[in-house]
């Protein structure tokens, strides 16, 4: 579609309503160009890690599938702490961004060793917050096995609690030459 229309980064275009959240682009207003617009091509290795990035059957995104990929980890820290899992007040995307990129998180089991003299350090944590925060992690350890269970949808706790048993991704073989999406220029 990018290259069919020759949509370059910079663009202005003309936007339609076509489903329910993501319009259409109809065309691009080549007229307004500056030339200061770029080419856009897929990247083929993730800009966090450096992994070759893979396409998964049947899905459209490329993604990452290393491990140990920093920006996987925190997402996965972030989704474990999230309304859908744990739940834990006041550890929100940023607090636990700040907490992991302080090297205060690593996994999941690390956020019950947080201690006060931790997160007073963070940026814009009081100490009322501070101690809140802690009150939430301790209270989240009581939450039913049911909300646990989401965490088996987390890849961090499939891995280490599946290690033998099932991979924590559903991947089919070795990226081959063609995974890593068409390459539009540049
Ligand atoms: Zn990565």
């Amino acid at each position: 579609m990018i290259r069919e229309k020759d949509l370059r980064i910079g663009d202005r275009v003309v936007v339609r309503k076509a489903g329910d959240i993501i319009p259409e682009i109809v065309g691009v207003l080549t007229e307004e160009r500056t030339g200061k617009e770029r080419l856009f091509s897929m990247p083929t290795h993730c800009p966090e890690c450096g992994s070759e990035l893979v396409r998964l059957e049947e899905e459209v995104a490329l993604r990452c599938i290393n491990p140990k990929c920093p920006a996987q980890i925190r997402e996965g820290l972030i989704h474990f702490v999230s309304r859908e899992a744990m739940n834990i007040d006041g550890l929100g995307e940023k607090v636990v961004t700040q907490l992991f990129d302080n090297h205060l998180i690593v996994d999941v089991a690390d956020l019950y060793r947080l201690k006060y003299d931790d997160l007073i350090k963070m940026e814009r944590m009081g100490e009322k917050s501070a101690n809140n925060l802690l009150q939430a992690i301790e209270a989240s350890k009581a939450n039913s096995l049911e909300k646990a269970s989401v965490r088996s949808r987390y890849p961090l706790y499939r891995r280490q609690s599946s290690e033998n048993s099932r991979p924590g991704f559903s991947y089919n073989g070795q990226p081959g030459p063609g995974d890593h999406g068409g390459t539009l220029g540049c």
